[in-house]
């Protein structure tokens, strides 16, 4: 395992646990050698899963360390949204024909009778078990603050008295980790992502198409009638909301930040879970697509649009918002993306706010001009 420098044979053969002659260690010592390998592992299994900052890599890596050290059938973790009631990811680690443990991601949606336990494990707070073809399967609820935002199952041989305190020591740690990454990636006031995880889930977004793409199977996102128009596509908007500042010199910050964290509220309510929310700076939002065609995109951000015009806030009344998307290329820099997408947003504020614009469009009928349009590349 990565980072484990000590070995069994390193152990056994410590001068420490052997007798002063040099002959085979005492029986307490022996034990307290097997003691500290498992020790060992364990710390190694917690700082390789503990080592990584993001969360879709900790979680492979936490159902992968706790089946290599428990010799699992399978490990399943499903998760919640910190802050939803659904189950957001599942990911499924169990041998393959070779024995090799291999990783997959499971759709969430997907009706798995074989996932039951997991639901009520997270519905009931509490841990389940049960027997599968003479194993041991244990699943408990990974709490955070009261509340489940995941289950982790173990199917073994080892009966649940004995697995237990393991599994349930894994939630502890993975609930502690999750919390301080959730911290750290996500904005206070509206919950979206924040700009420092802007390249990390471009990153994310983009290798899930290239792999899909190799394998010449499309993304779960990706409907039929998109991969018949197009190839799947990774798209980045940017969203400003018009005349804030006006908003604030009007009504005051504080109604400023409530017109912030309710435009945030109708993201999460008019978007797909598969697009990417991220409150980027004051009052700029950027959303990211994978997997859909433009005219797909364009048609959902100018529902959104809409959506935000008709929409009465509080005190505040009408506002409206401007958005500017681009294409992101498998080997775009997210600051190149990033200013294309900014430069359809500058054309929707100048002409007239309120508008939605494609950066590709705009750029096709040679309406960028030539020093805006300067710097863009081809997108494949
Ligand atoms: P435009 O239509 O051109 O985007 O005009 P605008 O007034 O929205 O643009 P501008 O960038 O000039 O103003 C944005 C304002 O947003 C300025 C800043 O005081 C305010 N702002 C930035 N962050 C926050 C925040 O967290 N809360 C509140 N209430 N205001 C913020
Ligand atoms: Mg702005
Ligand atoms: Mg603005």
């Amino acid at each position: 395992m990565a980072g484990c420098e000590t070995s069994e044979e390193d152990l056994t053969l410590s001068p420490d646990a052997s007798a002063p002659d040099g002959s085979a260690p005492a029986p307490a010592a022996e034990v307290a050698l097997a003691d500290s390998f498992v020790h060992s592992r364990l710390l190694d299994s917690v700082a390789s899963f503990t080592h990584h900052r993001d969360i879709g890599a900790l979680d492979h890596s936490l159902v992968l360390s706790l089946a290599e050290l428990t010799s699992a059938q399978r490990v399943v973790l499903a998760k919640r949204a910190i802050d939803g009631a659904y189950v957001e990811a599942i990911v499924r680690c169990m041998p393959d024909a070779n024995g090799a443990y291999q990783l997959q991601e499971v759709d969430p949606d997907a009706i798995d009778p074989a996932l039951q336990l997991l639901h009520r494990c997270m519905h009931r707070l509490e841990a389940q078990t049960e027997t599968v073809q003479g194993r041991h399967r244990l699943v408990v609820p990974i709490l955070c603050d009261g509340r489940a935002i995941g289950a982790l199952q173990l199917d073994s041989d080892l009966p649940p008295a004995a697995s237990r305190p393991l599994i349930d020591g894994f939630a502890r740690i993975y609930a502690n980790y999750t919390a301080l990454l959730h911290e750290s990636e996500h904005d206070k006031l509206t919950g979206l992502y924040n700009r420092r995880s802007l390249e990390r889930q471009l990153q994310r977004l983009l290798h899930q198409r290239e792999q899909a793409l190799r394998m010449g199977v499309p993304p779960a996102c990706a409907s039929r009638g998109e991969l018949a128009e197009a190839p799947p596509q990774v798209w980045l908007a940017i969203l400003d909301i018009d005349h804030f500042k006006r908003i604030n010199d009007t009504y005051g910050h504080i109604y400023g930040d409530e017109v912030i964290l309710l435009l945030a509220q109708q993201m999460r309510a008019c978007f797909r879970r598969s697009d990417v929310l991220f409150r980027f700076g004051g009052e700029e939002f950027v959303i990211l697509f994978g997997a859909a065609a433009e005219g797909i995109v364009h048609a959902v951000l100018e529902r959104f649009r809409q959506r935000i015009a008709e929409h009465v806030f509080p005190q505040v009344g009408s506002v409206t918002v401007s958005i500017g998307y681009a294409g992101v290329g498998c080997h775009d820099y997210p600051a190149s993306a990033l200013d294309r997408a900014d430069k359809a947003l500058y054309y929707a504020k100048q002409h007239g706010r309120n508008g939605t614009c494609g950066y590709e469009n705009l750029s096709a009928r040679g309406l960028l001009g030539r020093e805006m349009a300067a710097g863009s590349i081809d997108l494949f």
